[in-house]
């Protein structure tokens, strides 16, 4: 089996290549760890071999994270992205300890975590999730839901809206996940018109993340191809 580095410079062979393909520029691209359920051994793995941001999905478990790396000093600070869904009970521990937040789909998740924001920190980074899929089970907005929330959301003192993401449901064949991510970078095309600060596309994870880049994302969240396959049995 490989290791986390190996893993890691791999992924980024494979990004890079996949940004060239398709006529991007190098670097346009950023890579994030997805490392939950992940000891934090493994995140001192990816920190030794030089990445510094990393995704976690359950409050708790990146709080304590977070906590931990709080008193060490790298070449260059950690970030943290909440990328999981939220409880609106569980807002501010991430108001209070992350970088990002990837999963905004209603307006009351964004008023507690810009009323919960520290003064001390810099407005939280948010990106609105969208489903794509229009299935009824998954979380995110329909499409049609996005410029009100947007709207809302950009009018919020602590927050920052940065742009979009979404989890397709999963398709195996390349056309299908281009197909989805591409009505993804349309949203955010139109989204552009009232907010051109805009400048996130938060798509793509282990399974397809060339044909997220070739649609145009700018972060892929990977999660399997560096860590290995994550083990649920531990958790409740
Ligand atoms: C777990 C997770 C990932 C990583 O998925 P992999 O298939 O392991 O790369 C990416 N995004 C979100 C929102 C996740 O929950």
């Amino acid at each position: 089996m490989n290791s986390i580095k190996q893993n890691i410079v791999q992924v980024i062979s494979q990004i890079d290549t996949a940004t060239e393909k398709c006529g991007r520029n190098a670097g346009s691209v950023q890579l994030l760890a997805v490392s939950k359920t992940k000891p934090i051994a493994a995140i001192e793995e990816a920190i030794a071999a030089g990445h510094y941001a990393f995704g976690e999905n359950y409050v708790q478990e990146g709080v304590e994270k977070i906590q931990y790396f709080a008193q060490k000093t790298y070449p260059e600070p950690l970030t943290w992205h909440f990328i999981g869904p939220i409880q609106s009970n569980k807002t501010r521990p991430v108001a209070e300890h992350f970088d990002w937040v990837h999963s905004i789909d209603r307006a009351k998740i964004a008023r507690r975590l810009s009323e919960q924001r520290p003064a001390h920190l810099p407005p939280l980074n948010v990106l609105l999730q969208v489903n794509t899929s229009g299935e009824d089970s998954k979380s995110g907005l329909n499409f049609a839901e996005v410029e009100a929330l947007a709207a809302e959301v950009a009018a919020m003192p602590n927050l920052v809206l940065r742009g979009l993401m979404s989890i397709p449901e999963k398709a195996d064949d390349y056309d299908s996940q281009f197909a989805a991510f591409s009505s993804l970078r349309d949203a955010m095309t139109a989204l552009q018109a009232q907010h051109p600060q805009l400048d996130t596309l938060s798509m793509g994870m282990s399974g397809d993340l060339e044909a997220a880049v070739a649609a145009g994302s700018t972060i892929v969240r990977i999660g399997t191809a560096i860590f290995g396959a994550r083990d649920y049995t531990t958790k409740a």
